[in-house]
């Protein structure tokens, strides 16, 4: 299979020729097709799979088939949660080299750092922001971020933030979150937790595993 089999844009291509890549990975080849035809998703991939362009490119599709909503200061549509702050940072780093062709701002906050500047970026207007959930979550209680116009919602390595005791976190950030949207989460284990995790958040998801 070759990327320009999976319905993605000429910008996107463009981007992911510019990666050096020239095949999907399998996580990729089963997890894109899906994601674009707007599924809830549970996958279960390990870093070094390319599991995340496998989730980034199909969002940044779908992103770009929606009207912006306002170019000069967007709506936040999509949020990606990541249990540490180096994983945060991956992410974010991916988004902007796949995005580098399409007109959408992203950002990356985690604790541990200043928030002012972080507040100062969420003032501007992003389209899509990558998070660890506790600063997310200082955040919110701020008033700082409007997690209203979310319509995608991915929980990446899950079973590292229950580990790390995120659960209650993951779950107040969900409670916050619009019911209409589209959840994709990864996993590398299923443990109980994880299944539990999953049935109250995932509707009728595709499976994928590699
Ligand atoms: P990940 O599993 O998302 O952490 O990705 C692991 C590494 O694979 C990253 O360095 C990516 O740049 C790289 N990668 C992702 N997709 C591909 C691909 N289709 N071909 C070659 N390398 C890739």
């Amino acid at each position: 299979m070759l990327f320009s089999d999976l319905k993605l844009s000429p910008a996107l291509l463009k981007a992911i020729h510019d990666e050096g890549y020239t095949t999907p990975t399998p996580v990729q080849e089963k997890a894109i097709p899906s994601i674009l035809e707007g599924r809830d998703m549970l996958a279960g991939a390990q870093t070094g799979t390319g599991k995340t362009a496998g989730f980034t490119l199909p969002i940044l599709e779908l992103l770009s088939q929606k009207p912006h909503n306002n170019k000069a200061k967007p709506l936040l549509r999509v949020l990606i949660l990541t249990p540490t702050r180096e994983l945060a940072a991956q992410v974010g780093e991916s988004v902007k080299a796949y995005g580098k062709y399409l007109p959408f701002k992203s950002a990356v906050i985690f604790g541990g750092v200043g928030i002012h500047p972080q507040i100062q970026t969420l003032r501007s207007g992003i389209d899509i922001l990558v998070a660890t959930p506790g600063r997310l979550l200082d955040h919110i209680s701020q008033g700082t971020i409007d997690l209203r116009h979310i319509d995608t919602f991915v929980l990446d390595e899950a079973d590292r933030m229950l580990d790390m005791g995120f659960i209650k976190d993951i779950r107040r950030v969900i409670s916050l979150l619009p019911a209409k949207r589209q959840n994709l989460l990864f996993s590398a284990t299923y443990s109980d937790d994880i299944k539990k995790l999953c049935e109250s958040i995932l509707k009728n998801p595709a499976i994928v595993e590699v």
